[in-house]
């Protein structure tokens, strides 16, 4: 089997997705088209010549064009069904993904029906073989302080089954992450853990106030952490998992060339990391894609590939009962490895583990 083959087949984990970044140039036109919203293009070519990102402030715009063109139940099944036949094409077992409640209150049909539907749809799916998919609510940084207090508010209120924590999104640039502490506190009352985009256009600082000030448990990006030595310890120390995007960080940070990414840097101080896509249509790129990246590019080795993903599941977030049986499911044609998998996830200690004897079988 060829590398691309074996990542292909290879159950896989997701745990930095954002659901609305699922959706492609095309059925971002259809939907424009059918919700009769005024794109700033004249026409598809040009939408997806859109879709080219070399900064963040471009990237945020596209995105909120995008949040205002989902508009009815259809849309937003439409985005759900969109996603699910993509973790089915790349056999992803388990993902968790960013959805924000206020863009969707703000910008599409109402924040209650938007997580309503997409739960529904998300559930289904899960019955109907997979993938497992947990929720995280986003706050977005650019709209605060209402959408922290928004965001809040949402959570206290809502009984969702698959939202499992709050998140922090959007720019990182004039929007330090310590001041959104009050929110994340409140959310954690109402039993909510913490993630935070942090460490991506932003500085090793705001890594900092998020595992401090926000006690994040994982951070999306995190890569700029490498800018503190101090920052990479205390990530190692707490074991505070970093959800890497290679291509994204690619597109929007200075780590242009993987073969220098800050990703094994971090991996030798221990810090914990996952892979993932971050919007896969918005930088070209599927999971597949990454991890043959991180295997050709960055030079990572499959074991260590396999050890990242099970990271996803080490360290994600939805209830106990819910990982072992995505652990149980992604040991189906893997044998051997699924014994050892299984074993590594009761013990659940960060201690390497000797595989993967047959690997090749998958
Ligand atoms: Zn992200």
């Amino acid at each position: 089997m060829t590398t691309q083959e074996i990542i292909q087949a290879m159950p896989k984990t997701e745990v930095h997705l954002h659901l609305e970044g699922t959706i492609s140039p095309e059925t971002l036109w259809a939907l424009a088209s059918r919700n009769k919203v005024k794109l700033p293009v004249r026409d598809l070519a040009e939408l997806r010549g859109m879709y080219v990102f070399e900064d963040f402030d471009k990237f945020i715009k596209v995105w909120l064009m995008m949040c205002s063109c989902l508009k009815t139940e259809g849309d937003y099944i439409g985005m759900v069904d969109g996603y699910v036949g993509e973790c089915r094409r790349q056999n992803i077992r388990y993902a968790e993904v960013h959805f924000s409640p206020y863009n969707h209150e703000k910008f599409g049909m109402g924040a209650v029906k938007a997580f309503d539907t997409v739960t529904k749809r998300l559930i289904e799916a899960e019955n109907a073989g997979g993938p497992v998919t947990r929720i995280i609510a986003d706050i977005p940084s650019e709209a605060a302080p209402e959408s922290g207090a928004f965001t809040a508010e949402f959570l206290e209120s809502q009984e969702n089954p698959l939202i499992v924590a709050i998140g922090l999104g959007g720019p990182e640039k004039g929007f330090p992450r310590a001041p959104f502490a009050p929110w994340f506190e409140r959310a954690r009352r109402a039993g909510y853990p913490a993630v935070a985009h942090a460490g991506e256009t932003g500085g090793a600082d705001h890594v900092h106030e998020a595992v401090l000030a926000l006690k994040a448990r994982r951070i999306q990006h995190g890569v700029r952490a490498v800018e503190d030595e101090a920052v990479l310890r205390l990530l190692a120390e707490r074991e505070v998992c970093c959800d890497v995007a290679l291509t994204s960080n690619a597109c929007l940070t200075p780590f242009t060339d993987l073969r220098t990414h800050p990703i094994r840097r971090m991996i030798d101080a221990g810090v914990p990391v996952t892979l993932s896509t971050d919007d896969p249509p918005f930088f070209g790129t599927d999971l597949v894609r990454e991890y043959r990246r991180a295997h050709e590019e960055v030079g990572l080795s499959m074991d260590q590939l396999w050890r990242i993903n099970l990271n996803g599941l080490r360290f994600g977030l939805a209830d106990g009962s819910s990982r072992v049986l995505v652990v149980f499911t992604l040991s189906i044609g893997t044998s051997i490895l699924g014994v050892v998998l299984l074993l590594w996830y009761l013990r659940r200690r960060r201690r390497r583990i000797l595989f993967l004897p047959n690997f090749g079988v998958l």
